[in-house]
């Protein structure tokens, strides 16, 4: 398959003005240099921690933020070099949902003039088709022609986040970015919008970057997983490869933390201490020396880099960690005591 979507040392810095002149003074470190690529027709998700860069890396790949330095390339287009005009085409063919669409809706439009709006500012569908489409649409989303002259205060949660999937599929888009798109959503919801979009996956060819703080929840739509910490990729390969061998601790932690409905499953349970440090100064060589409880010496001062180990152990996928096989095999042990039997 061709990739859709590559890359390349993406980094975004939000400077700290202050001092006398507001000087840059220092920079939140929010994405600091991550590379991956998305295949056509693929799910590939970016799960973590709030605060990890994984939002921030969905609004950089569409410019909503200007990223600091790196490459994203859409279908081979190097698209931070678009100007305004180029880019606001580039725009129908990579569209984004939200966590809260009642906030990314305006309460006093139709749903007609939301979808008619987006269609106008991207004009990809004949003027006089615009009202048909949008009628097209509605059902699409499972929702009814007759509520199309409705107020997005008529609509319950999960319709609402049905009537930002229809504003996104307005100017028939390729990649989609959703953005904690179920995640404010009542599980049965939750599943019903999940499935809606893998329907429209697989009539519409659409390819999905999914951000979510939840691993459980993008297990099963995901083809591949990404698990970033303070603003770089500690882990990337197959959601199956992810889930039954899992490499990097932050990962086994995540996972561990997904509730177990039968009791008799007893995996190994990773308490992470402390909260996630700043990313600010954030802490030197592995980012998550500070939490991990196996970190050395080593892991305080070299950086750990993305690759893939013995295939063993990590199949289908990258991780960052110096122990990692060692830790597989058993000859690295946890340093201090975060580990326990639930
Ligand atoms: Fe833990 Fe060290 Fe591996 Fe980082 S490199 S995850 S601190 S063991
Ligand atoms: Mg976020």
């Amino acid at each position: 398959k061709n990739t859709l979507l590559e890359v390349k040392g993406l980094k975004q810095y939000f400077p700290i003005k202050g001092g006398f002149l507001g000087r840059t003074v220092n920079n939140v470190k929010a994405v600091d240099d991550i590379s991956f690529d998305i295949k056509e027709g693929e799910t590939v998700s970016v799960v973590g921690e709030s605060g990890c860069g994984k939002s921030t890396t969905g609004r950089a790949i569409l410019r909503l933020d200007e990223p600091t330095e790196g490459t994203v390339n859409f279908e081979g287009k190097d698209i931070l070099s678009l100007n305004k005009k180029e880019m606001r085409d580039m725009r129908s063919e990579m569209q984004i949902i939200f966590q809260d669409p009642f906030a990314s809706l305006n309460p006093r439009k139709t749903v007609k003039m939301t979808l008619i709006e987006a269609m106008d500012i991207q004009n990809v569908v004949p003027k006089k088709e615009r009202t048909e489409r949008a009628l097209e649409i509605m059902e699409t989303v499972g929702l009814q022609k007759h509520q199309i002259d409705r107020f997005p205060h008529e609509f319950s949660g999960g319709q609402r986040q049905r009537i930002g999937i229809a504003r996104a599929l307005a100017v028939n888009p390729k990649l989609i970015i959703a953005d904690e798109a179920v995640s404010a959503l009542d599980v049965s919801i939750q599943a019903q919008v999940l499935n809606l979009l893998q329907r429209l996956q697989r009539e519409m060819g659409l390819t999905y970057l999914f951000i979510a703080h939840d691993l459980g929840v993008v297990r099963h739509i995901s083809d591949r997983i990404i698990v970033m910490y303070l603003g770089k990729i500690v882990e990337m390969g197959d959601t199956k490869s992810i889930f039954e061998n899992p490499q990097h601790p932050y990962t086994k932690a995540l996972l561990s933390a997904i509730p177990v409905p039968d009791p008799k499953n007893k995996s190994e349970r990773i308490f992470l201490r402390g909260d996630v440090p700043s990313p600010i100064d954030p802490p030197t060589g592995c980012r998550f020396h500070t939490r991990c409880p196996f970190a050395t010496e080593k892991c305080k001062t070299e950086i750990p880099v993305l690759e893939h180990k013995d295939e063993t152990y990590a199949g289908q996928h990258d991780v960052a960690c110096h122990y990692a096989i060692d830790i597989q095999e058993g000859r690295h042990k946890a340093t201090h005591d975060m580990k326990n039997v639930r």
